[in-house]
Order: C-alpha cells, then structure tokens, then sequence
C-alpha cells in the first residue's frame, strides 16, 4: 500500500471508532511554537510548569519518536444533546466534564486506531498516542492536518462540529498522505472575546490564563488571586464556546460516554459546597474531574459567584 491508501485506510477505521474528525500532517515543529515561547514568557501559563518544563519537546515531535514522519490527528465531539443545553446556561461544571474521562474515552479508541494502523496496515510501524496530557501542541497539529482553524478563542473550531471537541493525535513513523488547512473563517466575528467575563482573551487568539476561569477552576493549585470571580462555575468555563456561532448550529455528539452522569444533572452550588471529600471522590470518579483535588473544589466553591457581589 502506497501512503494515500494507508492513509485512506486509517481515516475509515478513525470514522468506524466514532472520531467525527481526522486529518494527517507532517511530525515537523509546530506553526506556532515560537507564539507558545512568547506567551510562556509572558506568564500567560500560570502555575502549569509542567509546560515549561517539557517546552523542548513540544517543539520538536522527533524527541517523542526518534523517526516520526506523520502526525495523525483526531477530534470527538462533544456537544451536548438540545434537551441538555439548558445546562450549559447555569450549571456550575463545564460539558466537557459532564460524562466519562475523555482522556479514558479517547485513549481506548486512539490505541485500537494505533494497533490497527502497527498491527494491520504497516506490520512493525511505529506509534504513540496522545490525548491531552503529552508535550503535544495538538491544536496546532489538527490545524495543520485541516479538521478546523484556531478560532479567536484559541481553541480547534471546526465549520461543521463547532469546538465542543476532545483532540487526540498519533505521532508515527509511517509516511501519510498529508491534508491541507482549511480556511480561519472567524472573519469579523467576536463573539467570544464580548463573552468572557474576565478579559482573559487579551487580543483574538491570546489567552491570558491567570485571568481564564477554567484555569482558576482546574489548574490553579494555590490560593485564587483576590477579586477572583467565578462567574458560577466550580470547574471549567463554556462562555467563549457557547458564545461561537459555529457551536450554535453543531450537531449533537454522537459518543454516549460523554452523556451527563444522573449525579452531574442533580448537581447544583448548594450541594457541590456541602460535599465531603468522600462525596467528592464519588462524584468526580471516573470522570475527567478526577484531576481537580478536594481542597480546589472546596476554594472554589467558596470564591465570589460573579463581579456584580463585589
Ligand atoms: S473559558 Fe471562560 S474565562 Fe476562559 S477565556 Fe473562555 S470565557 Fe474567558
Ligand atoms: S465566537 Fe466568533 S471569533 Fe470566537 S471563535 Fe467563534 S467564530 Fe471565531
């Protein structure tokens, strides 16, 4: 088999796994590495060290494997169904912790995607698969491999399926047949810089985290900064995504894992704030909000709701 169709081959079974998205791109440093040096350096990252420190190797895939030629990319929608978007309005977790750990979801389907293209398309290849968690710029990939542009939000939106997305990507050193990047089609729009409460979007595409509630909410490990206002969320935010008009048309998210667990529905700030750590750990298991630990949930549910309690 020549590149293309291995490549033709290794999209069919991404769609047969459910990724509503997929595309290839070349394993070269990421378009925006020296961006991402710049906002490091600016302190835009917070208390993510974890960024510094392994800085080097997101600037360069052939540090994660030695003769990688091809980055494969995939994106997993999940928006929610139209009987759950009143929740987007005011529950107090962000949607993309509403169901199962998408790191679990997206990972069990990334390494059958792996060995299929290691065991059965190219015997012998080689492969690593990454959800979120690896020193991977994947936004910058999936753009490169064409499954959407970078919006003003900063995050992959694509024309069809919005941003509400899990990316995952398979560095490899098979040869594919590379896709092109599509259009940025955010054009005048600025819907998500007027929706964010905190002024976190500094410019279209810069985010200052310090200032972003789902960094406050998720990552910030210490004290939050005086003044922190929290807009309702105890973890995460969805404002710069719910406002996008291309989240507004996307279908609903066909993966049935990431369907609001019964406890998620029921939850409500009143209850979020009188769980024990024993109810948190029942609550956040087997969820993506496993990684927040009890003390930050307890900090945020504490923290001001909005500006106006000032
Ligand atoms: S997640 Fe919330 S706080 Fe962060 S940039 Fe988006 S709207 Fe602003
Ligand atoms: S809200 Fe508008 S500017 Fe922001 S990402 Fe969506 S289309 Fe782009």
């Amino acid at each position: 088999m020549n590149s293309i169709e291995i490549t033709q081959k290794l999209k069919q079974k991404a769609r047969e796994l459910g990724f509503e998205l997929c595309g290839a791109t070349a394993a070269v440093p990421p378009g925006n590495y020296s961006s991402f040096l710049g906002w490091l350096q600016k302190g835009y990252a917070g208390e993510m060290n974890y960024l510094e420190r392994r800085k080097e190797e997101r600037g360069n895939p052939q540090s994660l494997l030695p003769g990688a030629k091809s980055v494969f990319c995939v994106g997993l929608s999940y928006n929610p169904q139209p009987q759950h978007y009143p929740l987007l309005e005011n529950h107090p977790v962000s949607c993309y912790a509403w169901g199962r750990d998408y790191h679990e979801v997206l990972g069990e389907k990334l390494e059958a995607l792996a060995g299929y293209l290691c065991g059965e398309l190219v015997p012998g290849a080689r492969a690593k698969a990454y959800v979120d968690t690896g020193p991977v710029l994947e936004r910058s990939y999936a753009a490169a491999a064409g499954l959407g542009w970078t919006g003003k939000n900063t995050l992959l939106l694509n024309k069809t399926f919005g941003s509400f997305l899990f990316l995952g990507e398979i560095l490899t050193d098979v040869e594919l047949g590379p896709d092109e990047p599509v259009e940025d089609l955010c054009k005048t729009c600025t819907a998500c810089l007027d929706a964010c409460p905190t002024g976190a979007l500094e410019e279209p595409g810069l985010l200052n985290a310090v200032k972003c509630i789902s960094y406050l909410t998720l990552e910030h490990r210490s004290a939050l900064p005086p003044g922190s206002a929290l807009h309702g969320y105890l973890a995460g935010c969805d404002l710069c995504q719910t406002a996008c008009p291309y989240n507004t048309h996307a279908p609903a998210g066909r993966e049935a894992a990431f369907q609001p667990r019964p406890e998620v529905l029921a939850l409500t700030r009143e209850k979020a704030s009188q769980m024990s750590e024993a109810d948190f750990k029942a609550f956040t298991k087997d969820s993506a909000l496993e990684r927040i630990k009890y003390p930050m949930w307890v900090r945020n549910t504490g923290a001001r709701v909005d500006s106006q309690n000032e």
